[in-house]
């Protein structure tokens, strides 16, 4: 795991970073420096001798133009050599999991069936997936537990990383997440020894880049459960929870920022799905027993009765 987290994170970096450095808005002012040198050339390099003639004038900044350029490509050339595959390129991993920077997704949704489950949090997702496994043997997995275990795992080079967006209710870098899924995947899946599986995957996608980059990568969607539930009712869920869950991000100021999180960017996830539609949305504001009924009718009425 260290060693499939490090290939892919050294990817995220890179892949971060490497649009600034391609950038118009990184490259203008080199053009434009460019641009002054040249006019330097131009403007105030005196002719050399007067017995030299107007042609010799005119040749020195043609060349000088000419070596600039050839040495900005070939420093562009040098500098794309360096980074990272595009995303969606095959990422050569010898020996170690493909991290999912590739176009062809890892499963296919013939083998392994996806549910995505989202809701504001403390709508009830890991409830209703709790007994969503227990009852119909899915398997869960949370993508904030994912995150948490990462967190906390010695020797991660994400744990400050993840600590940081955890408590300002931020979405981690979607390399990270991702990354995390399909290796719980993959795992899953040779535990049970077996290529087939159903998995419900908690609390994400919450931005649409995630969804797209798993879709993509990892395994198309079949559908979404969305729970939905107003914020004060997951307001006084989350705080009550958070006298005993020990979450860094179960108190008030953090609860604030997620909600915020929730509306502006997952939020507009659920609407895409919705217009896809793949969405079934249940009721999160009463008691978790009838969320559950509720759930299952709903799932029945989309898959029938074997799900
Ligand atoms: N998180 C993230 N990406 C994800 C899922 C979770 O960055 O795809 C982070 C995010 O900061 C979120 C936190 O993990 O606020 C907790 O997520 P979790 O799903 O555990 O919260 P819940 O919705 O269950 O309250
Ligand atoms: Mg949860």
């Amino acid at each position: 795991m260290a060693s499939r987290m490090s290939v892919s994170w050294r990817l995220a970096a890179r892949t971060i970073a490497a649009p600034a450095r391609c950038s118009t808005s990184a490259s203008a002012p080199r053009a434009v420096l460019r641009q002054q040198s040249q006019r330097r050339l131009y403007s105030s390099e005196p002719p050399r001798s007067s017995s030299g003639g107007s042609s010799k004038i005119k040749f020195w900044p043609f060349l000088g133009v000419i070596a600039l350029g050839t040495a900005g490509y070939v420093a562009l050339v040098n500098r794309r050599k360096d980074m990272p595959p595009a995303v969606g390129a095959p990422t050569p991993a010898a020996g170690q999991l493909p991290a999912p920077a590739k176009s062809t997704p890892t499963f296919s949704p013939d083998d392994v069936t996806v549910i995505f489950v989202l809701g504001g949090p403390g709508a009830g997702k890991g409830t209703q997936c709790a007994n969503l496994v227990s009852k119909h043997g899915f398997t869960h997995l949370s993508a904030g537990d994912l995150l948490r275990a990462e967190q906390e795992r010695p020797g991660s080079q994400f744990g400050d990383l993840i600590r940081d967006y955890i408590k300002n209710g931020l979405i981690v870098p979607m390399e990270v997440t991702v990354q995390l899924l399909e290796n719980a995947m993959t795992d899953a899946l040779a535990k049970g020894g077996s290529s087939k599986g159903r998995f419900l995957i908690d609390g994400f996608p919450r931005k649409m880049d995630q969804a797209h980059k798993f879709e993509e990568a990892v395994c198309p969607a079949k559908l979404v459960l969305f729970y939905d539930c107003p914020e004060d009712v997951m307001e006084k869920r989350l705080l009550e929870r958070g006298k005993t869950s020990g979450r860094s991000d179960d108190n008030a100021e953090s609860i604030r920022k997620r909600f915020r999180t929730f509306i502006e960017t997952s939020m507009p996830v659920v609407d895409y799905y919705e217009k896809e539609g793949k969405v079934i949305k249940v009721d999160a504001t009463a008691a978790p027993d009838k969320v559950f009924a509720n759930t299952e009718k709903r799932l029945t009425e989309r898959l029938g009765t074997k799900y």
